[in-house]
């Protein structure tokens, strides 16, 4: 297990539609704990393979931060949305930008665990944001695409040119 460095917008591997994971290896078992373990040194409450460098269908989130609580999925697929939330959302690939964002309040998820086996999440609250924040990394899309122009425009110049650390 080791804490990857992040990478950081605008690293073009954060802009990747990441690959679907075929083969469920150990390989994919250690990405996963990687993950893992790297979300929690750097305080996350979750966190997508990309974010490491790594252009692949997986993702951990845990908001209640609680060791044990993770929710790793691989391959995820969105099935249902409902209701509007909205809370400050900020980003380990996007350092000390934080901003409102609209999402669906309720979620229905449907992935695969590290082993292959078929995984259903329905969730509320925080932990459906995580959810599709992490599910937008894997469609190499960030929070901050989902701001207006206007808001979007003014963080241009926060978002400068960064690579892994
Ligand atoms: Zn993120």
């Amino acid at each position: 297990m080791c804490v990857h460095p992040l990478c950081l917008a605008p690293h073009p591997v954060l802009r990747m539609t990441a690959r679907p994971v075929e083969a469920f290896t150990s390989e994919l078992r250690r990405l996963a704990q990687d993950l893992t373990e790297t979300m929690y040194a750097h305080e996350g409450i979750g966190l997508a393979a990309p974010q490491i460098g790594q252009d692949v269908q997986v993702f951990v989130a845990n908001p209640s931060q609680q060791r044990g609580r993770e929710v790793v999925v691989v391959n995820p697929v969105l099935d249902a949305a409902e209701g509007r939330i909205s809370i400050v959302e900020g980003c380990l690939s996007l350092p000390d930008i934080w901003e409102r964002v609209k999402r669906a309040a309720r979620i229905r998820m449907r992935g695969q665990d590290v082993f292959g086996k078929p995984l259903l999440v329905e969730s509320e609250g925080l932990l459906a944001i995580a959810l599709q924040h992490e599910f937008d990394h894997l469609q190499g899309r960030l929070f901050i695409d989902r701001l207006s122009w206007i808001r979007r425009r003014r963080l241009a110049g926060a978002v400068r040119r960064r690579g892994c650390r």
